[in-house]
């Protein structure tokens, strides 16, 4: 089983891949850890892409597909993968199908969880104050929102007329959410 999860920053996706990997026995890439690995690890890659973080923007396709490649090959992907975090504009989803059709791969469903701006941002707070992460702070997540609107939008879109979209509500317990994500497959 191969998933893109797709929804702004604090939708859940995050939380809700965690719990999908297990059910479904399958690896979850979240292109945002992968970043934040590099970042810690002060790589040549995390020493670029740390500013962009922090500002909210999105890191450079050809960076954030490299590391998306790098990771596709490694042999705990057999059996099925969930994405969190990519695509997260246009090209970026035109250059995973190309990889995917280089790697006679496909994409079983994408999975988009709607949550209003305003949960978002008290959301984000919250985690802002419980993990520290340099990007929750209101004014970026505003900007990541934006973001969010202008560039990763039109994904669920790409999506839809591929006709492998589901909208799941993000509203609710983790459990329930699980679980409609569940009935949409
Ligand atoms: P969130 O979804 O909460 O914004 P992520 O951990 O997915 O958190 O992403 C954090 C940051 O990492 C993004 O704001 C962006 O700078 C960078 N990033 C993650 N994935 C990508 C991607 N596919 N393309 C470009 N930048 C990315």
């Amino acid at each position: 089983m191969r998933l893109v999860l797709l929804g702004p920053p604090g939708s859940g996706k995050g939380t809700q891949a965690a719990l999908l990997k297990d059910r479904l026995n399958v690896v979850h890439i979240s292109t945002g850890d992968l970043l934040r690995a590099a970042v810690a690890a002060g790589t040549e890659l995390g020493k670029i892409a740390k500013a962009t973080m922090d500002a909210g923007e999105l890191v450079s396709d050809d960076l954030v597909l490299q590391l998306l490649e790098d990771r596709l090959g490694q042999p705990d992907v057999a059996n099925g993968y969930i994405l969190d975090g990519y695509p997260r504009n246009l090209a970026q989803a035109k250059a995973l199908d190309a990889l995917l059709s280089r790697l006679e791969q496909n994409i079983d469903h994408a999975l988009a969880l709607i949550v209003d701006e305003e949960q978002i941002v008290a959301r984000l707070a919250q985690r802002a104050s419980e993990q520290g992460r340099t990007d929750d702070s209101e004014s970026v997540v505003r900007h990541r929102l934006h973001v969010y609107a202008e560039q990763t939008a039109p994904v669920v879109d790409y999506y839809e007329a591929k006709g492998l979209l589901a909208r799941i509500d993000g509203v609710g317990s983790i459990e329930e959410i699980n679980q409609r994500l569940m009935d949409a497959m």
